[in-house]
């Protein structure tokens, strides 16, 4: 279990060092790409520095903050860009460590504020997953379903798949072969301006069996679909993360008209997340604490770290200062870092 607990370091740390190559970051080596589909194509093999994914993550909130002020949204347009409108942070000069915001909207297509739930996410369930699949003797899939895309409101996309999973895991076949698991909701727009909604799931397999079967399974409940994609998770940790990234940024927020937006504030109770089978039951015993809110942000504590620490990226050992910057001087600040690194 040492990567586990490596994985969970540096999950606490925020993110561990700009110049590390970690899987945190936007950069991804090809073996870790769980699903060869067209459905994910949009968030494959995208390799952009970090410097450049703050960036689109600040101008994505500045589109979805404008889009909210004009469908008469003012309170929540300036929620957006008041989140991570000044982030503290520790830095060597050569790594970032604890970067800590002052003020988080919690608005579920912040792309900031999503990556930190998810985050988050990843902490509160790996332990329990991780002891799910050891108890159980199970195997961790992930698992892709879709739909056929029809000319509906974004809400009945979203009924419509629930529903039609709800169906399934009710199915013998489903609780023969699965002993619970998770699931999170993707949603994109189709180039034919349709909503795409998808399910992921990370399902715990107890035994194997043919995926013929299961698309049958899909189409009976589905009435129309025979699309799913099934990948084993190699290692949970990574195969989680995975997954979660997809709920980090579940919509295709930069393409958003005003339109979309008010169409997706109508699903303000939607959950985007959520267990389900015996994994469900074993979860909430399993953790203790269950608060799922993103903590206040407080520039005081730094966790293990504080000024002066030695710096513990990559043997580094040089000193631990702190810095603020606005968000623009942050993107600047880790492009500097990013211009020194050796390559
Ligand atoms: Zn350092
Ligand atoms: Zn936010």
């Amino acid at each position: 279990m040492k990567s586990l607990a490596t994985h969970t370091h540096s999950f606490k740390n925020g993110f561990n060092s700009v110049a590390n190559n970690s899987t945190l970051s936007g950069l991804r080596p090809a073996s870790l790409t769980y699903l060869d589909t067209g459905v994910l194509n949009s968030q494959r093999n995208k390799k952009k520095s970090r410097s450049d994914t703050f960036k689109a993550r600040q101008k994505t909130k500045r589109h979805l903050a404008q889009l909210a002020s004009k469908i008469n949204e003012p309170e929540l347009s300036e929620k957006l860009l008041r989140c991570h409108s000044r982030v503290g942070f520790l830095s060597c000069g050569r790594h970032i460590h604890q970067v800590i915001p002052n003020y988080v909207c919690e608005f579920k297509l912040c792309p900031d504020c999503a990556r930190r739930k998810s985050r988050k996410r990843v902490n509160k369930y790996l332990p329990a997953m991780t002891a799910f699949v050891r108890q159980n003797r199970v195997t961790p899939v992930h698992l892709v379903l879709t739909q056929t895309h029809n000319r509906e409101t974004r809400k009945q996309s979203v009924k419509r798949l629930k529903s039609a999973f709800d169906n399934l895991v009710r199915r013998d076949f489903w609780k023969r072969h699965f002993k619970g698991g998770t699931w999170s909701l993707e949603f994109t727009k189709g180039k034919d301006g349709l909503h795409h909604t998808h399910l992921h799931i990370i399902g715990f397999r107890n035994r194997f069996f043919d995926i013929s079967l299961l698309r049958a399974e899909w189409l009976s409940v589905t009435g129309d679909s025979l699309n799913l994609h099934l990948k084993p998770v190699t290692e949970l940790s990574k195969g989680l993360l995975e997954v979660f990234k997809y709920v980090s940024k579940p919509l295709d927020t930069d393409r958003f008209t005003a339109e979309d937006l008010r169409d997706f504030l109508k699903l303000r109770n939607l959950h985007l997340f959520g267990s389900f089978g015996e994994f469900r039951a074993f979860r909430s015993d399993y953790v203790v604490a269950d608060d799922d809110k993103v903590s206040l942000p407080d520039y005081s504590r730094y966790g293990d770290l504080g000024v002066g620490s030695v710096c513990p990226s990559d043997n580094c050992g040089r000193l631990l200062a702190e810095k603020r910057r606005s968000a623009a001087g942050f993107v600047k600040y880790v492009k500097k870092i990013e211009d020194c690194a050796p390559s």
